[in-house]
């Protein structure tokens, strides 16, 4: 892969509505990102193996509960902090975002927001510093974005729990030490589980042969009588949502990791157009070309100010769900856009690993589809303005 030579673009001039934390914060993660990711990511993508070995620098960097309180091993930053580092991040790789967005919002989030003080205590400090890997399993077989039909089950036996199902399409799930599994009670109400690795019955299977996300682990969570203590029960929140909460913020970092995507497609290709050399000219100077990198920078700044005003809302606790939806919707799909345009911009070299376009593109199929497809975002919006639901 080419040296990491990327320049944030800021045609708003953006930065201007950050403070000088926020600022410190998403330079330390870039520089981070560009030590530490770009010179191995590609590789790593190619070969379809989670580059384990920097689990621990993403810990450092402080990528693992950035808004989660010092006092548990968090961050304690803000919600835009948050932001700039998933974006950051996702400019390296979507996959290594993936592994941030899990940790944080899908395992940690819900610890420290519905767990014990025990549970906090517990596992929240091992999280942040990344001595261990969590996993979210709400997806199963059969119940994709229709959750609430979910089949995974727990009785309860007295002293303990007895947990039988199975989830699929959970990251992290092959390299994860702990697993917060969302399952129904003998009523039929969704409670949250930490299912420990070791617990006898309790599988992480990989999936193989993705196109997608390849620098993530993705795989299986099977539950064959699971002996889970009754400690373990996540007590502060039951029913549907719960796990929706979590992804509420999973998503609200999916929105800022897009951009991160797409400034990446975009410096690129306005790289590469003004270097390469066609018809005796600079691609750059040809008008398609400029059409295609004008729309990039102008789709790019407004997804920049769509999720920055939604930073604002969500520090002040004002962000909605459906808030949440729209931006996540609408820069996954931007920055899928801006990623098939610069591909196209390098011509035959936009296929190769030599450049990042091919490999942000293929990660952006699946982050159109994780954390709520882009159709059922889309019926989200829908219901919030009408009040009427088109999901059934
Ligand atoms: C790489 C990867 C990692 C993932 N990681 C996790 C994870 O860590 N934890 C986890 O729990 N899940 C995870 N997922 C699962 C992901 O959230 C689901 O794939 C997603 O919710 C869609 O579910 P599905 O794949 O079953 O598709 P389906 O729900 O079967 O949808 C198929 C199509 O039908 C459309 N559709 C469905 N219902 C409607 C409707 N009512 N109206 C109109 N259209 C509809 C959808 O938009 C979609 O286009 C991951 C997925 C991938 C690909």
């Amino acid at each position: 892969m080419a040296t990491d030579q990327f320049q944030s673009p800021d045609y708003y001039l953006l930065d201007e509505l950050l403070t000088e934390e926020h600022k410190l914060v998403r330079e330390a993660t870039r520089d981070w990102v560009k030590k530490e990711v770009s010179p191995i990511i590609e590789e790593y993508a190619q070969k379809a193996t989670f580059p384990r070995h920097i689990v621990k620098g993403l810990a450092e960097v402080g990528a693992f509960g950035p808004y989660i309180p010092q006092e548990y091993g968090g961050a304690g930053l803000d919600q835009i902090s948050y932001g700039l580092m998933m974006q950051e991040i996702e400019r390296g790789d979507s996959g290594v975002r993936s592994t941030c967005s899990v940790q944080s919002s899908l395992v940690m989030y819900p610890i420290f927001a519905y767990g014990s003080e025990e549970q906090r205590k517990k596992y929240l400090p091992k999280l942040a510093s990344g001595e261990m890997l969590g996993s979210f399993g709400l997806t199963e077989p059969d119940f994709g974005s229709n959750p609430s039909g979910m089949v995974t089950n727990f009785k309860d036996m007295g002293d303990h729990y007895l947990l039988n199902g199975a989830k699929l399409w959970i990251s992290n799930s092959p390299y994860c030490d702990v697993a917060v599994v969302w399952a129904k009670n003998e009523e039929g109400r969704i409670h949250g589980l930490i299912v420990e690795r070791g617990m006898e019955g309790f599988s992480t299977p990989e999936t193989h042969n993705k196109w997608s996300l390849r620098a993530s682990a993705t795989g299986e969570l099977v539950f064959d009588n699971v002996k889970v203590p009754k400690d373990n029960l996540l007590p502060n929140k039951s029913g549907l949502g719960a796990p929706l909460g979590c992804l509420d913020s999973a998503r609200y970092g999916i929105a800022w990791g897009a951009i991160g995507a797409a400034m990446d497609c975009y410096d690129t290709a306005l790289r590469y157009s003004k270097e390469r050399i066609q018809f005796g000219k600079p691609i750059a100077s040809f008008q398609l070309q400029q059409k295609k990198l004008a729309e990039m920078i102008t789709e790019i700044t407004k997804a920049q100010l769509l999720t920055w005003r939604l930073g604002v809302l969500k520090n002040e606790g004002r962000a909605t769900t459906a808030q949440i939806s729209m931006a996540k919707r609408n820069n996954v799909a931007m920055a899928l856009d801006v990623a098939r345009e610069a591909r196209q911009m390098l011509g035959g070299m936009g296929i190769t690993g030599e450049y990042p376009i091919m490999r942000h593109m293929m990660n952006l199929e699946s982050v159109v589809t994780y954390e709520g497809t882009h159709d059922i975002h889309l019926l989200i919006t829908g219901m919030d303005i009408t009040g009427i639901s088109a999901f059934k």
